[in-house]
């Protein structure tokens, strides 16, 4: 039995009424470890398992990192997560909950990462946050439970980070022979790693990343999310952190779940930019999730 769970799918009254269309949400904030990334983290894990992997390792000090954790208990294989000295004690303690252990080394990701790939042997599967044809098979069910579920759409909204996501989503399009739907791609402003690629014509490393959606900063989309921008219809939106956070704000009052901005940047397309949604009547929108963000958190953030 797969990792992940078959999440909900729901009309939103409040987000159709703010976009002026039918809008449908995919309910993965609902995911047991916080996010989506357990479908292709999941999907991932059991496939090193399978193949004799015995232990598993991360450099992420978000959901991926958190999802792995997730994937190890269920496996019962140990897990060990590198993280930089940047990454939250929430998020630490998060990964601690689920049985993993947790290093920290490093003033950044990159520092955290080598450490990582150093502790690696032919016994340990690492798994990437995002680059990684396993998670984007994995990703893909959700467009499966969607279609299963029969609810047809014109258009699907997401957040990019690394576009794991997004190159999931592709592959799930393309399998239920929907491969001519549009994607509308979010991110936020100092993270818009895809909208760099995009406007630059070719695959851009940002210099920084100056957002608070930590979880959409990765500085560079993968090859293959850069290639899906490529050939594909897909559409860069990028939105302010203000307006990320108020989309999760909304969207606590609205459907009683509490997302990261990574993910409000999505909602935000329709609470506050669905200028960017003309021509689409029925449009999914993928809740991403976050477990990394609190109440507390999001209220300064909003202050601020
Ligand atoms: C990882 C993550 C993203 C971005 O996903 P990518 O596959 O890196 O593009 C968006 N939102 C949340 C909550 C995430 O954890």
């Amino acid at each position: 039995m797969a990792l992940h769970l078959e999440t909900p799918l729901l009309e939103s009254p409040s987000l159709s009424l703010a976009s002026g269309r039918s809008v449908w949400l995919k309910m993965d904030a609902l995911q047991p470890p916080g996010s989506f990334k357990i479908r292709g983290i999941g999907a991932a894990c059991e496939h090193h398992a399978r193949n004799g992997k015995r232990r598993f390792v991360s450099s992420s000090g978000g959901n991926a990192g958190i999802a792995v954790a997730y994937a190890g208990r269920r496996l019962s294989i140990p897990v060990s997560v590198f993280v930089p000295q940047t990454t939250t004690e929430r998020a630490k303690s998060l990964i601690r909950q689920e049985g993993a252990e947790v290093f920290v080394h490093g003033a950044s990701w990159q520092e955290a990462n080598e450490r990582a790939l150093e502790a690696v042997d032919a016994e340990t599967a690492f798994i990437h946050p995002f680059d990684d044809p396993l998670l984007w098979t994995g990703h893909a069910t959700i467009i499966d439970e969607v279609v299963n579920a029969g609810v047809a759409f014109d258009a699907v909204v997401l957040s990019v980070g690394g576009g794991g996501l997004l190159a999931g989503v592709a592959e799930g399009l393309d399998r239920n022979g929907l491969k001519g739907v549009p994607i509308i791609a979010a991110e936020t402003e100092g993270a818009a790693s895809l909208a760099a690629s995009v406007k630059a014509g070719k695959l851009t490393e940002l210099p920084a990343i100056t957002s608070i959606a930590t979880s959409l900063g990765a500085r560079k989309v993968s090859q293959r999310a850069f290639e899906i921008a490529q050939t594909l219809p897909v559409e860069s939106v990028v939105v302010d952190d203000r307006a990320a956070v108020n989309a999760c704000m909304r969207v606590l009052d609205d459907h009683r779940v509490l997302v990261e901005p990574a993910c409000g940047a999505a909602l935000a397309v329709a609470y506050s930019h669905a200028d960017r949604l003309a021509g689409y009547e029925r449009v999914l929108i993928v809740v991403c999730g976050g477990a990394t963000a609190s109440l507390a958190q999001l209220q300064a953030w909003q202050a601020s």
